[in-house]
């Protein structure tokens, strides 16, 4: 990586291990970076550097891009944070800031993919699951799981979990990835899953339980990641995403 010596700010919207990344590339490239995190778990809010909490919507973002002289926005967050996304997109166009998503790589290229049963939220995912006996495991985060109230045999696997009301029929498993291949056989094994619902976070690093579902013969119900707004361009490597901010005309 080699200085680029541009002299912009970057509000980089994280919360992600792929946002911690890119933010320490925009840094080393010697970019100025904000990094900004929700604050929703105890390891977002120790991101040494980072402004934790909310902007309070659109107009609190608007106020906070030109209180703090913000050439460009990097939405790093999680495919799934769509509210954020908006905001980002609707206070950019606003400020006529630029803005950059970027993201994993969708599970959409994964070579099991076509086998997978793709839906569009998580109400689809659990009317799905219900019609299957057996055991369930779901791995779509700890926000999701009152969607999945109407199944009675559950592992749902989270993060960090926060002493919110466990679902009847579920039992959370807390652990923080990445997984890999031989964990996740086990798991699967050993908790006689027969179902594995996930949705579509992305990346090489949480991919190893669709390898290992694969093998075991386990079906796959896969949430699709909500749509980007129109025209908000996408990128998926590091290095495109530094040249993205190092060059401001593109
Ligand atoms: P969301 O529903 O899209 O956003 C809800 C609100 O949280 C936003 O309107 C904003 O509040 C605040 N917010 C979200 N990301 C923020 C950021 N980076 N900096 C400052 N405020 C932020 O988001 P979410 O799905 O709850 O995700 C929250 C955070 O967890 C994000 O940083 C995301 O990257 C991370 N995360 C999410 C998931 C997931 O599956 N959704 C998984 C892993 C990590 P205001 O309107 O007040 O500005």
């Amino acid at each position: 990586m080699h200085d680029y010596g541009v002299d912009v700010r970057v509000l980089l919207l994280g919360g992600t291990a792929d946002g911690r990344e890119l933010a320490a590339a925009l840094t080393q490239a010697g970019i100025d970076v904000i990094t900004s995190v929700a604050g929703r778990t105890s390891q977002a809010r120790n991101q040494v550097g980072a402004r934790v909490g909310g902007f309070g919507g659109v107009e609190g973002l608007i106020g906070y891009l030109s209180a703090n002289e913000i050439d460009a926005v990097i939405d790093a967050t999680h495919p799934f944070a769509s509210r954020m996304t908006a905001n980002a997109a609707q206070a950019c166009a606003a400020t006529r800031i630029r803005l950059l998503r970027f993201t994993r790589q969708s599970w959409r290229t994964h070579p099991h993919a076509a086998d997978w049963a793709w839906v569009p939220d998580h109400a689809a995912a659990a009317a799905l699951a219900a019609m299957a006996p057996g055991r369930v495991l779901l791995t779509v985060g700890r926000q999701p799981l009152p969607a999945y109230r109407s199944l009675n045999d559950v592992v749902a696997r989270v993060a960090e979990w926060q002493g919110d009301e466990v679902p009847a029929g579920a039992r959370i498993l807390e652990s923080r990835g990445p997984f890999d291949f031989d964990a996740e056989l086990a798991l699967l094994r050993d908790e006689k899953i027969t179902m594995l619902v996930s949705k579509d976070s992305g990346g090489a690093e949480n991919g190893a339980k669709l390898d290992a579902a694969a093998q075991l013969e386990v079906p796959v119900v896969m949430i699709a990641r909500p749509p980007l707004p129109e025209g908000l361009p996408e990128i998926t490597s590091i290095a495109d995403a530094v040249s993205w901010v190092s060059t401001p005309n593109d």
